[in-house]
């Protein structure tokens, strides 16, 4: 399985108080007005990578606690993300944290089983907040506890 990717590297501010091995996904969809990522709107601004490579770079940070999936915007290539959430959730055992412009109600299940943390909503610079987290007042942070989704 394929799909692009524009960056991979180990981060201290994707996930709060957390090291991160943070995927920046290339493209997408939804195209905020005011976002700061443009530049991973389309998808072949990325690099074309075989889901395996992903996954072994992931694989290889020792360092990280979580692994964060960010772009650009992750659910357009959903196939891949769900690849990919099941292959760490399996062989790594580590939490995956996923912001994406979709809301929580429209993600599917199986992708939705296999995450721990996921900041949900397109961004709306009318409702940005200065410092806030996430960056505008529509967006809603979503974490499980046991079985539970907390928001
Ligand atoms: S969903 Fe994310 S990457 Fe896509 S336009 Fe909105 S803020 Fe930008």
């Amino acid at each position: 399985m394929k799909g692009y990717i524009s960056r991979i590297f180990t981060s201290f501010v994707d996930v709060p108080d957390k090291i991160s091995i943070a995927v920046y996904f290339s493209g997408c969809s939804i195209r905020c007005k005011g976002c700061q990522n443009k530049e991973y709107w389309n998808l072949e601004s990325g690099t074309e990578m075989d889901g395996d490579e992903i996954f072994e770079k992931i694989k290889k940070s020792s360092l990280a606690e979580y692994v964060a999936f960010l772009g650009g915007e992750p659910t357009d290539q959903m196939d891949l993300l769900i690849y990919l959430c099941k292959r760490i959730v399996k062989e790594i055992k580590k939490p995956i944290a996923i912001y994406t412009g979709r809301e929580f109600e429209v993600l599917p299940n199986e992708l939705l089983n296999n995450v721990k943390l996921l900041v949900c909503g397109p961004y709306r610079e009318d409702l940005l907040v200065k410092d806030r987290w996430p960056a505008s007042l529509n967006q809603r942070v979503f974490i499980k506890e046991g079985n539970q989704w907390k928001c």
